[in-house]
């Protein structure tokens, strides 16, 4: 039997949330976002604050994902069940050479964004910047041109909350462009069903695939790692791009204010950063951008060159990303190579078993007595049997026993407010 999460409280409690910020965004006289330092960005009652509504829970993609209205029309009905709908998959990049250059993988995110704005119609692009105050977090912006978009190239693996500012769209003039993880776009999904000036408002998603999200104390432990133990002497922190797929690079003032650099291969820092993932994470259905119109990834199919520049796996998810990407191609934002749906599964090869682990995940949570997300019309039971060996079957059940005693997924934690200046 599954116990409902009853409040916006308990999914953060319950470490169910993502960080997403939608509820921030729909109740914005009970919710704030701000950091978590174990967790990540997460939603927290604002001292005045008016009882809740309860749209922050029906939006919440922490505790459900739904295809029960995806359309199924002009997908790849082989490829629904594990990979949501595909309507077309291709290798492609960013024409203009500094976005291609800049971005994670060919800067297709950026390009596309950019296309809306310069030819499609749409005013603004809501996604992710380092903050100008402390680059080691983020914050939630808006780029309205191609040098605000081209400085904000890049995947932070560090919390973002990128729908905490999807309410300012419906006063905005005009219609804008989303950028965020899969998480993200499954919130936005939730709210413009809820909401119909914010569907009309909402030109374009975009998401990205996102294998999770590190917390704050991961950042602050790969700086120590480089010998920075006082985050404020940050200057700026990038994980990726400037290259395919690009260096860890941090710069920072020493103790005598001198500038210094480090860098890491961005194997280096995933490796590194990828412990401390959020717990949603290891139960995340959705690590490909279901949810959007467009989803974008590394073509990891194939070994890059040395020095090989960006290339990006780019997923058309529904008939306005279709058509979204064709005039992208004809407005000279976009590249493309060629295409091929299976692209999608050789790029991300653990993806189904990892899904067929979350069976095990799930059922194992549900039988020691914590609580877990619905997923609806997302399967991961004929994955279990298809794609696990048995003894990935038996540490499926033990991994996850350990953790939900180590994590104390059984209870309901506290989540206190994070401030820079406690370590800087
Ligand atoms: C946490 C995380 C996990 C990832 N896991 C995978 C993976 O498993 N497989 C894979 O192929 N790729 C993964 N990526 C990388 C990303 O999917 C690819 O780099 C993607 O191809 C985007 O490249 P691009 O060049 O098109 O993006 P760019 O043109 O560089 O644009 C990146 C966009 O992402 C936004 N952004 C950056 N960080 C965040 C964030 N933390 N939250 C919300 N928005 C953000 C920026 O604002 C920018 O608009 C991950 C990225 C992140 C941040
Ligand atoms: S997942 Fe999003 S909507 Fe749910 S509690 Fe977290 S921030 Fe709020
Ligand atoms: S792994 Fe899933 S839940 Fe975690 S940040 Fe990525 S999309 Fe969101």
């Amino acid at each position: 039997m599954r116990l409902p999460v009853l409040d916006i409280e308990e999914v953060c409690e319950r470490q169910l949330c993502t960080g997403c910020g939608i509820c921030a965004s729909v109740e914005p006289d009970r919710f704030e976002m701000d950091e978590a330092l174990e967790f990540g960005r997460r939603p927290f009652v604002k001292t005045d604050a008016v009882p809740t509504t309860g749209d922050g829970l029906a939006c919440c993609p922490g505790v459900r994902l739904s295809h029960a209205d995806t359309p199924r029309e002009g997908t790849n009905p082989a490829m629904f069940d594990a990979w949501g709908p595909v309507l077309e998959v291709w290798e492609g990049w960013a024409a203009d050479d500094a976005i291609r250059h800049g971005g994670s993988s060919g800067g297709a995110a950026t390009a596309l964004a950019l296309h809306c704005i310069e030819a499609g119609g749409m005013e603004r692009v809501l996604h992710t910047a380092a903050r100008t105050d402390a680059p080691y977090l983020n914050e939630s912006v808006f780029s309205t041109n191609r040098d605000e978009l081209l400085a904000r190239t890049g995947s932070r693996y560090a919390p973002a909350s990128p729908c905490d500012r999807i309410g300012e769209i419906e006063n905005l003039p005009g219609r804008s462009v989303f950028i965020g993880k899969p998480c993200d776009a499954a919130a936005v999904r939730n709210a413009r069903r809820m909401r119909s000036t914010l569907d009309e408002k909402l030109g374009c998603v975009i998401a990205f695939f996102c294998a999770g999200a590190p917390s704050t104390s991961g950042t602050l432990a790969i700086l120590e790692d480089a010998g920075v133990t006082d985050p404020s002497k940050v200057r700026s922190l990038r994980y990726r791009g400037n290259g395919w797929p690009g260096m860890w690079r941090l710069e920072y003032e020493d103790e005598q204010g001198e500038h210094r650099t480090v860098e890491r291969t961005y194997a280096a820092s995933w490796g590194f950063v990828q412990r401390f993932r959020q717990w949603r994470c290891y139960i995340c259905p959705d690590h490909t951008g279901e949810f959007a119109d467009l989803a974008v990834g590394d073509p990891w199919y194939r070994e890059i060159e040395p020095d090989e520049r960006g290339s990006s796996l780019i997923v058309v998810r529904t008939e306005r990303g279709r058509r979204i990407l064709q005039a992208a191609v004809a407005s000279g934002h976009i590249v493309l190579k060629h295409r091929d749906d299976t692209l999608l599964p050789r790029s991300q090869p653990n993806l189904m078993s990892a899904r067929g682990g979350l069976w095990a995940r799930l059922l194992t949570m549900r039988l020691m007595g914590a609580k877990t997300p619905v997923f609806e019309q997302l399967p991961s039971f004929r994955f279990w049997m298809s794609e696990l060996s048995f003894m990935q079957k038996v540490k499926a059940f033990t991994g996850t026993v350990k953790r939900v005693l180590r994590k104390r997924l059984r209870e309901r934690q506290a989540i206190e407010r994070w401030t820079p200046s406690e370590r800087g």
